[in-house]
């Protein structure tokens, strides 16, 4: 399949790319290709597939007393990938993060990949597992995304973990990584974080896919500082339209995101979600108008498993 960059490569317009999640444990696919079918029209490259992280919870045996066991909520990323270019013949995105692999995990992970054709990755730290303070790596697994980077450059020059075999075969992938306009939470200061993202960079990432944001001027801040620091890849932004009046304190607390006052007050002033999602909606579009305009290379919408707010969005900006 083609890789990200070549797709972008490719193209004078602004492409258009969306992020799905895989459904929970016990849901089948149909859904969520119901889900993708809507925006085909709109000739996405590649459509990005989350990873999720295991969860601990605590079940109740039959001898009254807790048992702590590990919980998988939405198995699947790789075998969504390779069912959605088998159905839509578009190039999926596999997520893959650090947290609850090993390097041998991760390079299994990374062969299923390589064997299927998907060319493609986002390589991510991960966040903490919820009953963890702060993200802990996994034994024999990777500390920052940075080292996963460096295990995929590896691997596309043939180099296997434990292994001198003149004769490997070299993996082709095209790996992106995350960035952050409004920095990273865990960050000290912008350019730290801007320093750790260089790094990404310099160990073989080529392309970008940011976090949301919803005030334009702080991603044309980010692509600036980046460009300022040596950073050359293509930037592609993450848009979430809003729908409903909790994300207002959701998004800020889980993203580390700020909303502008404009459309905070637009937000509260909804008297129904309905309202709200059309508010969400309008502002996308804004933002979206704004940014082709600038000529992004691509705008990456963030479906957190609703499609028509997108697909209006898209109808308005493709
Ligand atoms: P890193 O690049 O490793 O950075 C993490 C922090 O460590 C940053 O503060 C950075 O400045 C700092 N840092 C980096 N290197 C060093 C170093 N050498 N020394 C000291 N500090 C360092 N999470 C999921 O679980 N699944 C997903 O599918 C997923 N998809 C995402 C997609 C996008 C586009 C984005 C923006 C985020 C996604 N996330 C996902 C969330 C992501 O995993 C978290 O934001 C995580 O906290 C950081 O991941 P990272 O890859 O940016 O980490």
């Amino acid at each position: 399949m083609t890789k990200i960059v070549d797709h972008l490569k490719a193209s004078d317009e602004t492409l258009f790319s969306f992020e799905i999640l895989p459904p929970i444990k016990g849901h089948g696919i149909q859904k969520l290709f119901n889900q993708v079918e809507p925006l085909m029209e709109f000739r996405p490259k590649f459509i990005d597939v989350t990873y999720h992280r295991e969860e601990y919870v605590y079940k109740k045996k039959q001898n009254g007393l807790l048992e702590k066991v590990s919980l998988r909520k939405r198995p699947g990323t790789v075998g969504i990938c390779a069912a959605l270019m088998n159905k839509f013949q578009v190039d999926p995105v596999p997520h893959l993060i650090c947290g609850g692999f090993s390097k041998e995990e991760t390079e299994s992970a990374l062969m299923d990949c390589h064997f299927l054709g998907i060319d493609n990755v986002l390589a991510l730290r991960g966040d903490a597992i919820k009953s963890e303070q702060r993200f802990v790596p996994t034994e024999g697994g990777h500390a920052y995304a940075s080292e996963l980077v460096k295990q995929i450059s590896d691997m596309n020059k043939g180099q296997y973990l434990y292994q001198e075999d003149e004769g490997a075969e070299s993996t082709n992938f095209c790996t992106g990584v995350a960035g952050y306009p409004e920095k990273h939470f865990e960050a000290p200061n912008f350019n730290t974080d801007l320093k750790h993202l260089k790094r990404k960079v310099d160990l073989g990432a080529e392309f970008i896919v940011t976090q949301m944001f919803f005030d334009n001027d702080k991603f044309f801040d980010f692509v600036d500082r980046c460009r300022a620091a040596d950073i050359h890849v293509p930037i592609i932004p993450g848009l979430k339209p809003l729908t409903t009046l909790r994300q207002l304190s959701i998004l800020p607390s889980i993203f580390f995101i700020d909303l502008p006052d404009e459309l905070v007050q637009a937000v509260e002033a909804c008297k129904t979600n309905e309202d709200v999602r059309k508010v969400g909606i309008e502002w996308s579009i804004n933002q979206c108008k704004e940014l082709k305009k600038r000529n992004v290379p691509c705008l990456h919408f963030y479906s957190m498993g609703k499609s028509d707010n997108i697909k209006t969005i898209a109808s308005e900006i493709f």
